[in-house]
């Protein structure tokens, strides 16, 4: 049995927390638009935009130029 979502996100997205790889900053409500996702060995890591700023030139490194 189904039961609607006591706290339905809009347009259908699911959020889910994410946490900064790096720092280990929470986002509970999913990574804002700001963060960056970056996939590394099959899973998801994602970082905050300082940390990305940060490891900018180390995932740059590590993913296609058409990622971006
Ligand atoms: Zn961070």
């Amino acid at each position: 049995m189904d039961q609607p979502n006591p706290h339905p996100t809009p347009s259908g997205h699911q959020a889910q927390p994410v946490v900064c790889a790096r720092c280990g900053t929470q986002s509970p409500d999913g990574a804002p638009p700001t963060w960056t996702c970056s996939v590394e060995n099959g899973s998801r890591q994602y970082f905050c935009v300082d940390c990305a700023r940060a490891n900018l030139r180390a995932i740059e490194g590590r993913l296609d130029s058409s990622w971006w």
